[in-house]
């Protein structure tokens, strides 16, 4: 019988507010901002301080929670999670935990499986610990540095329901929700700087069963490596349990990354001893239905959505669609260049120029859209000369790669450079006059029958012409002096 994964996710992501979830500090970068310089009272836990809710956190994380579909709750409980660890000074993270900020949500997902639907179980507001870094000397002595910086740092804590049914679709749906962060402009998406971090709640079933079997929760996947990795590991550990017989303990585990495997942490009693109760310093999250609707009209077109107007609209193919729509700042440029491009460029002109000219000459430059020279406008001014004939396709690619490097216009390149498409009929006619009697054998065979060799005199003709005779009349020209030659042998 086969075997069924199932599989929930807890995804953390930090929210980009100028201060923390409680106190003024700023929100720093955690790798490379001076340690412990964005700390106060209120984050460092001391006696007295008081937490207060800062509002662009409670917006950032509702607007989260509305692309994913959620209900607002008018009212939502702080509360205290208790446990002692050196990167929380307070011993207590403040959370959400029976009314959380949100709740009810689902996105769609998208494998090689085709699509589905996986709903979202809860979207709360908490705040992030401190880092820890351990050091060992070389004379063997081990300690620990503690840096608050991140303390307090607003967190939006997703919760999926076990709907996930492979490695593959754990991936998409967490890639979907760093993609749907990023677009809302409220986390960089940034994994290396440890801005969003998984946590994968797996069991295995008998296919065609529909129970909940014995989970076992993987904490600390920082990147969709690790996420995949470990899901995997974990699958087929349960799967061999199942197939033997043998009960799955309910645990929590964490990932050692640079083994690449996990590791047993501790059992669920004491997991779950963590004594919620409600925090006394703050008062209940109200959020009235107004606010809710301004923030939910401030929201940008979603992904998904994008994704699907695009192949409606420009008549994409669903795989150009998704590299346009990955990231809004690309499905943007895409959109302004489509627009300065139209009428005489057709979409699909300028979808093929983006993923292909342009994709890689940013991945060989190892640089993102933002960071591209060649505005939208100046692609599109491109794409109509090539369309207008003024230089051909291939003239088209190297004047990109130049406006790319230089930032300089298509018609500044084209200038400099002398790249104007020859389309004089008389200059044509000269280089196909000069071909024709360097290539006499070549000629000879044609006019026995050979049609092919047309296009060898064609290629011989366009690189006298050095590229740039307009082919479409080199064309032409070329095949009215080859049909009058062999009207002459009649
Ligand atoms: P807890 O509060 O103990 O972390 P929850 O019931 O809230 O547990 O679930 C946490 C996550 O575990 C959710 O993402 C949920 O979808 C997932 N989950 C719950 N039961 C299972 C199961 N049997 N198999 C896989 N995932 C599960
Ligand atoms: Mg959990
Ligand atoms: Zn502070």
């Amino acid at each position: 019988m086969e075997i069924e994964p199932v599989i929930g996710l807890e995804i953390h992501a930090e929210l980009n507010t100028k201060s923390k979830m409680f106190c003024a500090c700023p929100v720093v970068d955690a790798t490379t901002a001076e340690p412990n310089t964005a700390v106060c009272p209120v984050c460092a836990a001391m006696p007295g301080a008081l937490p207060v809710v800062n509002k662009e956190a409670v917006a950032k994380g509702a607007k989260v929670a509305l692309a994913l579909g959620c209900t607002i709750n008018r009212v939502s409980i702080f509360a205290r999670k208790n446990y002692f660890y050196p990167d929380l000074p307070k011993g207590y993270q403040i959370s959400q935990y029976e009314l959380p900020l949100a709740e009810h949500g689902a996105i769609t997902i998208r494998t090689a499986a085709g699509e589905r639907r996986i709903r979202v179980r809860r979207v709360h507001l908490e705040e992030d610990t401190g880092k820890l870094t351990h050091v060992r000397t070389e004379s063997g002595e081990e300690y620990s540095l503690v840096d608050l910086n991140r303390a307090g740092v607003p967190l939006l804590e997703i919760v999926s329901e076990p709907d996930m049914r492979s490695v593959e679709e754990a991936k998409a749906y967490a890639m979907a929700i760093r993609q749907i962060v990023r677009y809302l402009g409220v986390n960089s998406g940034d994994m290396e700087k440890g801005v969003i971090r998984f946590e994968a709640n797996v069991s295995v079933r008998w296919k065609g069963s529909d129970a909940l079997n014995t989970r076992t929760e993987i904490k600390n996947l920082n990147s969709f490596r690790a996420l995949e990795q470990a899901v995997t590991q974990e699958i087929a550990r349960q799967s061999e349990l199942l197939r033997r017989g043998e009960p799955v303990i309910q645990q929590t585990m964490g990932w050692d990354d640079a083994r690449g495997v996990t590791v047993p942490q501790r059992s669920k009693e004491e997991a779950h001893d963590y004594r919620y109760f409600p925090e006394p310093d703050l008062p209940p999250l109200e959020v009235s239905s107004e606010w809710v609707e301004e923030l939910r009209a401030e929201l940008p077109e979603l992904p998904y959505a994008r994704f699907r107007r695009f192949q409606e609209q420009y008549g994409l193919t669903a795989y150009a669609a998704e590299v346009l729509t990955a990231e809004r700042a690309v499905a943007d440029y895409y959109e302004a260049a489509v627009e300065a491009a139209a009428p005489a460029v057709p979409a699909q002109t300028v979808a093929n120029w983006v993923t292909g000219e342009l994709f890689g000459l940013m991945n060989q430059a190892g640089v993102g859209i933002a960071a591209v020279k060649v505005s939208p406008q100046a692609l599109a001014d491109l794409l109509r000369r090539i369309a207008a004939g003024e230089i051909n396709n291939n003239t088209g690619k190297s004047v990109l790669a130049e406006m790319f490097a230089s930032g300089k216009s298509a018609a500044e390149i084209i200038a400099e450079k002398g790249l104007k498409q020859v389309s004089d009929e008389a200059a044509i006619q000269g280089w196909v006059e000069e071909v024709l009697a360097a290539h006499p054998k070549e000629l000879e065979t044609y006019l026995k029958g050979k049609e092919g060799v047309a296009n060898f005199l064609f290629g011989q003709v366009m690189r006298l012409a050095r590229g740039q005779a307009n082919p479409k009349v080199v064309r032409q020209v070329l095949m009215r002096n080859l049909q009058e030659r062999r009207k002459h042998l009649d």
